[in-house]
């Protein structure tokens, strides 16, 4: 394990209020060493490079605890989750969470069920389906205090795959970059036809990568009518 580096990591994350403790910091590092070696198998991430992965996979996925601090925040589900980012560092960071995680691509959930079973994560489930059809069962649909999602699709599809899932009151939180503003201007519409409501940004910079991150908040203010999410790809295809 390179110590430069996984302090490098400490340090980032202290800026985002998480002191990660040895435990913690050494789950990191066997994650990273999943993930290459997968990687060589299945395509899960470009960046391999240890510093790079540690910013723009690791530290980027926990930059959320700058707005995760309500003890009300319980269940968590991350949309199109791929190798586990943001899902997996946020378990790693914030354990007391129960985590669902989500993604399309079979190969990719099997990854992740590797991870959670070598680390012995707990309260942290990962599943197979598109994020569509998962939001017409009951057992997900409104049950989330929060929904993540990084670089899956645009603002307008993402509230559209996103916005079903969260409780009235929870919280859908996209991790966008210095595009977000223009996003948010096209995805009014789409955002309040799902029951979002009472749009922040927070903006700042990743700590050590000079990369320019954006979280945009939505409320849930009122349920989602139940003809949203519409079929399987239509929301990438029709952005509401
Ligand atoms: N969130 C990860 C990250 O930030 O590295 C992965 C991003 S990757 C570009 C997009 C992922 O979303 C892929 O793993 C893909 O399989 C998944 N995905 C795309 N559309 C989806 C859908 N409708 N439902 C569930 N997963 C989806």
């Amino acid at each position: 394990m390179d110590l430069k580096i996984m302090n490098s990591l400490k340090e980032g994350a202290l800026k985002f209020n998480i002191d990660l403790s040895d435990e913690q910091l050494s789950q990191f590092y066997n994650y990273y060493e999943m993930l290459i070696k997968w990687n060589e198998t299945i395509n899960l991430t470009a960046i391999t490079d240890f510093d790079e992965v540690l910013k723009k996979h690791f530290l980027d996925s926990i930059s959320i605890g700058r707005i995760l601090r309500q003890k009300e925040i319980v269940s968590l589900l991350d949309v199109g989750t791929g190798a586990g980012f943001p899902g997996i560092p946020i378990k790693m960071a914030f354990p007391y969470l129960e985590i669902t995680l989500l993604d399309s691509l079979n190969k990719r959930v099997s990854f992740l069920n590797q991870v959670i079973d070598s680390l012995g994560l707990e309260k942290i489930v990962a599943v197979h389906g598109r994020a569509e059809d998962f939001a017409k069962k009951e057992l997900y649909r409104e049950k989330f205090d929060v929904c993540v999602s990084r670089a899956v699709a645009n603002l307008s599809s993402l509230s559209e795959l996103c916005l079903p899932y969260v409780k009235v009151g929870g919280k859908f939180i996209s991790y966008k970059s210095e595009k977000a503003m223009e996003e948010l201007v096209l995805s009014q519409n789409a955002i309040s036809l799902l029951g979002g409501g009472n749009v922040s940004c927070d903006a700042f910079t990743l700590p050590g990568a000079d990369l320019q991150r954006t979280f945009i908040i939505i409320q849930k203010v009122k349920e989602t009518p139940l003809k949203y999410p519409r079929k399987a790809g239509i929301p990438i295809k029709r952005p509401l």
